[in-house]
């Protein structure tokens, strides 16, 4: 395990101390403890608009949670407090995806004329936003190797504002060194901004290393249980002020009975990344072990390229790591479709384990070359464990890489 939990905060505006540890301020955060006599579960308020006694009211109430729902909603308000409890940043705010959380913030955050040096390996819909919307604007990005910080300062320029960063990245789970990134954004004056999804709060603060903005996919593993989509953005107080009027103004907020069931999943986050912490470790080991699979990329092995970076920053490596068969990506796509307990489907983080090719879904519009390149082979195998005994999902890999002892045409005939 690192260190990163015993960690101690040393100022910094973004820094809070915590009151608990995390377990704790996963169920009880955002909610006031000393209340008596109320519902012990956050209800929903299951309402767009709100009814004020008086004109005076209203005016003091416009930009609140208790004024018209596309502000902000009571049930929401909970769970952005639990959510910057277990950041450690000054507030949070929810959306309705995380791809409106994120493409939000950069719109709060920039304007025309301005430069985002982001990082090559980042999610997809983001790169998109980046490449193909922010020019329409006249906001230009140059994109930079992950693990190259040296070709990070020789991107900058005198108009780059912001810098982007996603830590573990997908599916190669390669992790940034934050306190070097935060270090190199401060002395250019740049805002940084985190995709922290794969880490979550739990085995990573990014703002304990000095980033100025966290992003999530609350849809992975603060939802957990693949059955909402929810956007996070969490930091520093100006920032959010910001953010919240942009979040008001493009309506991407996230809807009261949503963020119920977030609350619901964010009360067992602790619990369940560090059963899928110990479970992904132990799949980790049983693939490197294994001799029909080549290559296995998880931060918490030791032959990882980041494992120092990973050990340093990260409570536990988390649950997705990807993994290349012993053969083409035929063969990949073989062994994907023989696990039955790792469900084929896009997406991670949730209870149940689920198995995705790379190549053919996050990584399919992508020049092949350029998918070299980032180390997204063909022959890859993405996994997220879920929370299932670990004794189990092994027993599944085992049997469904099995499939590779035989030949194509033998395993033909088998299916007949
Ligand atoms: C899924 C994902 C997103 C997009 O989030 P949505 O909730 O699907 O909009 C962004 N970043 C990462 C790392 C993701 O895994």
């Amino acid at each position: 395990m690192g260190d990163a939990a015993s960690r101690v905060f040393t100022g910094g505006s973004a820094l809070k101390r915590h009151k608990f540890r995390q377990e704790t301020e996963a169920v009880r955060g955002g909610t006031n403890i000393d209340k008596k006599n109320g519902p012990l579960a956050t209800p929903i308020y299951q309402t767009s608009t709100f009814e004020v006694t008086d004109m005076q009211e209203q005016l003091r109430l416009t930009n609140s949670d208790i004024y018209y729902t596309r502000y902000g909603n009571p049930t929401g308000t909970v769970a952005e407090k639990a959510i910057a409890e277990l950041e450690g940043t000054d507030a949070a705010l929810l959306f309705s995806s995380g791809m409106a959380a994120i493409t939000t913030s950069f719109l709060a955050l920039l304007k025309s004329g301005d430069h985002i040096v982001a990082q090559r390996d980042i999610y997809g819909g983001v790169i998109k936003f980046l490449s193909q919307w922010l020019p329409k604007l006249g906001i230009e990005t140059t994109f930079v190797d992950t693990n190259n910080i040296e070709q990070h300062e020789q991107a900058f320029r005198p108009n780059t504002k912001l810098l982007h960063i996603e830590s573990p990245t997908n599916p190669n789970v390669r992790v940034v060194d934050l306190e070097k990134i935060a270090s190199l954004a401060r002395k250019h004056r740049l805002i940084t901004t985190i995709d922290s999804t794969f880490s979550t709060p739990i085995n990573c603060r990014p703002a304990e290393w000095g980033i100025d903005l966290v992003l999530h996919s609350g849809t992975k593993y603060f939802g957990g249980h693949s059955d909402i989509l929810c956007g996070i953005a969490a930091g520093r107080a100006d920032l959010i002020e910001q953010i919240h009027h942009a979040r008001t103004t493009l309506g991407g907020c996230m809807d009261p009975h949503a963020a119920f069931l977030l609350l619901r999943g964010i009360k067992t986050l602790a619990v369940r990344v560090e059963r899928q912490n110990q479970s992904a470790l132990k799949i980790a080991e049983f693939l490197s072990q294994h001799s029909k699979v080549a290559q296995v990329h998880y931060p918490l092995l030791k032959e990882h390229p980041d494992y120092a970076i990973a050990r340093k920053q990260m409570k536990g490596g988390g649950g997705v790591l990807s993994f290349e068969v012993e053969g083409s990506g035929a063969d990949a796509c073989r062994v994907a479709e023989a696990l039955s307990l790792f469900t084929l489907a896009p997406s991670l983080g949730g209870v149940d384990s689920l198995v995705t090719i790379p190549a053919l879904t996050s990584h399919y519009m992508i020049d092949p070359e350029l998918r070299k390149k980032m180390g997204v082979t063909d022959r890859m195998i993405r996994l997220s464990v879920g929370i299932e005994h670990v004794d189990d999902l092994i027993a599944d890999l085992e049997k469904a890489l099995a499939v590779l002892n035989r030949t194509r045409k033998e395993a033909l005939v088998a299916t007949e």
